[in-house]
């Protein structure tokens, strides 16, 4: 067909070749394609609006393709087998559980923390009815947080605690309970941008509070805060430089003395610490990020954490303070806005109890686990790994090599952890034609790919997942 012609055909199907026509005209009515389907056993577990949108969409490609150029003709078997495979590509859940073999252990992408089995099975509990609002010794309505909270003020070591969907929701909804139409003031140093789209100045705006920046980026102290405040000030605000690190030449007021300053001029100072490590998860190789207890112990007003970081619990957003701010903050509408669920709940109490007994913690809470995990113990795995994958056909190198990853979740930024993985090539195959077989594996396998290398890592692998993730490494290597 000559290209004018063809071109003309794709806009109005004049001007097609006689082949093309007649394969037009052949094309099955979409009640043929959908019989077709019915009688095929497998589909009978597909919604019939995603077989019926298949089918249109198979037929309508098929259209396409004619108008294309390409007059092979269609029938109807084929039709029907190709939108069954759309269909049952549709049908696979969106959600599905992976193995994370990054080595990262707050993988925001990943879902971050991975919940205690406690946690899971508390969730799971209360999936039906529960008594999520219900008092059940009086048989009257109860209190949703009345689980919750109470544990993160223990933790927290505050006077009251409460939480919310998120750390960016909490940080929106404090600044607009206690502060709102008025002045915070906040150091240049920590106008933080975490994960694309929490960026403070529009927290700020969302929350309709002024921003008072002070300070430069890397040197603030406590007089520019002082000199900053006006009968408008509501609060100070400092907020941990989650996701990065400002090095060298620095200086920003430590806790005391920012507590100090608001105590002075009856202003409020709330404390965002971000990821935040509780007593539980202190060690000396996590130092550098804050205890939110610290901070309050210095004099923050309210403390804002979240939840599924170094706490490892559910996405959540904890907050701990003075118990009239606390409860001024649970009467604001946005609080009902941002409210948690009955499962999350639940699981965030269950990880709270664990954090009861340091020693349960980093035992039973996996990112604790998995970041506690020691330098011999993983290299043992990885060697072990690599002893039953060397002889794999498909194979064409496996070693164990020294590696760094990061924590991930924004916390100890330029503080990698040392760690031991083992890299993978596969013979005439490319290290992401390797990863994307990974990734099409049951449940997905995700690695992480360098220098012509696929690596994983044995820190973020459960052991109670190794087989399932070491078979499913094979298959991916036999081109399955
Ligand atoms: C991660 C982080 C947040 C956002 O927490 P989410 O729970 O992800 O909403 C806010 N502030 C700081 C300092 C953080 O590190």
């Amino acid at each position: 067909m000559a290209r004018s012609e063809r071109q003309l055909g794709e806009h109005s199907g004049q001007g097609l070749s006689e082949d093309s026509r007649q394969a037009l005209r052949g094309l099955p009515a979409i009640h043929l394609i959908l019989d077709r389907l019915s009688s095929i056993g497998s589909a009978e577990l597909i919604a019939p609006a995603v077989l019926a949108d298949a089918a249109r969409e198979t037929l309508d490609g098929a259209r396409a393709r004619i108008l294309g150029g390409d007059s092979t003709p269609t029938c109807v078997n084929r039709l029907a087998e190709e939108a069954l495979e759309l269909a049952r590509r549709r049908h696979v859940p969106f959600h599905q559980r992976v193995i994370n073999a990054t080595g990262i252990v707050l993988h925001t992408n990943l879902g971050r923390a991975p919940l205690p089995q406690s946690a899971i099975d508390a969730a799971c509990a209360v999936a039906r009815y529960s008594n999520l609002e219900f008092d059940l010794d009086t048989g009257k309505r109860g209190r949703r947080l009345g689980g919750v909270g109470p544990l993160v003020a223990r933790l927290m070591g505050a006077e009251a605690g409460t939480a919310v969907n998120n750390c960016a929701g909490a940080t929106v909804l404090v600044l607009r309970a206690l502060c709102g139409g008025r002045e915070v003031v906040v150091s240049r140093g920590q106008l933080v941008e975490i994960g694309g789209s929490f960026r403070l100045p529009e927290i700020f705006k969302v929350a309709g509070v002024k921003l008072v920046e002070v300070g430069s980026t890397n040197i603030t102290r406590v007089e520019d805060y002082a000199a900053a405040i006006t009968p408008d000030t509501a609060a100070l605000l400092r907020v941990h430089t989650a996701n990065y690190r400002i090095t060298g030449h620095a200086e920003m007021p430590g806790v005391e003395s920012l507590g100090e300053l608001a105590r002075q001029r009856g202003i409020l100072f709330v404390d965002d610490v971000g990821s935040g490590a509780l007593q539980t998860a202190r060690r000396r190789e996590f130092e550098g990020e804050p205890d939110p207890r610290a901070g309050l112990a210095a004099g923050a007003h309210i403390t804002l954490m979240s939840g599924d970081k170094l706490l490892g619990g559910p996405q959540s957003g904890l907050i701990a303070g003075n118990a009239d701010l606390v409860r001024k903050v649970e009467k604001d509408p946005l609080f009902r806005a941002l409210r948690l669920d009955k499962m999350t709940l639940a699981a965030l109490e269950a990880t709270l109890r664990i954090h009861l007994d340091p020693e349960r913690a980093w035992r039973e809470i996996p990112a604790l686990a998995m970041l506690g995990a020691s330098g011999d113990e993983l290299r043992k795995r990885a060697n072990t790994w690599a002893s039953l994958l060397t002889a794999i056909p498909g194979v064409e190198s496996v070693s164990v090599v020294q590696d760094q990853s990061p924590v991930g979740g924004g916390s100890f930024p330029g503080k990698d952890q040392p760690t031991w993985v083992v890299t993978i090539r596969a013979v005439g195959r490319s290290d992401e034609e390797l990863s994307s077989a990974l990734r099409r594996q049951s449940p997905p396998i995700i690695c992480r790919v360098q220098e012509g290398h696929v690596l994983v890592d044995p820190r973020t692998v459960a052991p109670s997942e190794e087989a399932e993730f070491l078979a499913a490494v094979k298959c991916a290597l036999a081109g399955k």
